[in-house]
């Protein structure tokens, strides 16, 4: 048995927490998005890698959501001191796993085998896969005219400016993960985690072949819902696709996924859109998806493993 996630950041990691809980931890894997990596003082960041690592090893701090729990900021007051740019927080403790990873990427090493040897060393029994060893990198398109990397929109401005475009610059010439091909075209069940439809899930289908790949096993795809009574959790999800001109709602993320999973699950506050989402082309399941409480990411993961398996 296979269960594979497409992933984010924290909707993604929260899911995949359930699904080791639910299944054996070796049967499951995350496709991550890596269209939010940044080099950041030469080191190179992959936010979403990260945050569903330290998620999974119970080591994400909880009040931020991201980064480690007892963090310190010691390098950070530093460069400070020098004037330089301390506009994206790394923690002292965050900051060894970039060094980590920049120092075997500058050895030869793909981002996948760092990933793996990172996994391993917090003792995660899944596997996350980075999408794809090439770089690619999310370009937000403001009304002000800007086109700006995402992290300087998503953490620099904090969301403040509306979006007029996205665009995941040298996805084009990505190449797809192999060991991504086959987890996808191999698993049992594939769910589209709870993530960022635009940022996150976006970029995973711009890699050349994964939508196709994904939309040819659509029966056993399933897709959460990251909306929730119209609105995103944590994050600028409901925004960005309000000003894209689509709707933020459940019925606005089957409009675009339903070519991709036959099922979306979507929360009970949605319960009266469930023939919506049905009119929109996906069968919906009503459930609880919000993971904060004990049990709901686990419960999710099983149900979704059941519909795209046919139970
Ligand atoms: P990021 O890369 O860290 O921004 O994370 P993702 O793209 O994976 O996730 C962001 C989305 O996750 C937001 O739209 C949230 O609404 C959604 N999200 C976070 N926690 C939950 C949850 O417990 N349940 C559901 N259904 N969505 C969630
Ligand atoms: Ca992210």
């Amino acid at each position: 048995m296979s269960h594979v996630v497409l992933a984010g950041g924290v909707g993604a990691a929260r899911y995949l927490t359930g699904a080791i809980e639910a299944f054996d931890p070796a049967t499951v894997t995350g496709v991550v998005n890596v269209a939010d990596d940044v080099v950041l003082h030469g080191l190179h960041v992959s936010p979403d890698l990260d945050t569903c690592t330290y998620t999974l090893a119970g080591a994400i701090d909880p009040d931020r959501g991201w980064g480690l729990v007892d963090e310190t900021w010691q390098a950070m007051a530093e460069l400070g001191r020098y004037g330089g740019a301390n506009w994206f927080s790394l923690g002292d403790r965050d900051l060894g796993t970039h060094l980590y990873r920049t120092a075997r990427l500058h050895d030869g090493a793909t981002l996948t085998e760092v990933t793996g040897e990172i996994t391993a060393a917090w003792g995660l029994a899944c596997r996350l896969l980075p999408v794809t060893d090439d770089r690619i990198e999310t370009r937000v398109s403001l009304t002000d005219d800007r086109e700006v990397g995402f992290q300087e929109y998503f953490v620099g401005m904090q969301h403040s400016i509306d979006i007029t475009g996205v665009r995941f610059a040298g996805a084009e010439q990505a190449r797809l993960s192999t060991m991504a091909i086959e987890a996808i075209t191999s698993a049992d069940a594939l769910v589209i985690a709870p993530s960022n439809p635009i940022v996150s899930i976006g970029p995973l289908l711009a890699v050349p072949t994964l939508q196709e790949l994904v939309e040819a096993r659509r029966d056993r795809n399933v897709a959460v819902s990251p909306i929730i009574g119209g609105a995103a959790l944590k994050g600028p999800a409901d925004r960005m696709l309000r000003e894209l001109g689509e709707e933020s709602s459940v019925v606005g993320v089957a409009r675009r996924y339903r070519d991709l999973a036959a099922t979306l699950v979507i929360d009970e506050v949605d319960r009266e859109l469930a023939s919506a989402v049905e009119d929109a082309g996906m069968r919906p399941i009503v459930m609880p998806t919000i993971m904060k409480q004990p049990g709901v990411a686990a419960a999710l993961a099983q149900a979704c493993h059941d519909a795209a398996t046919g139970v």
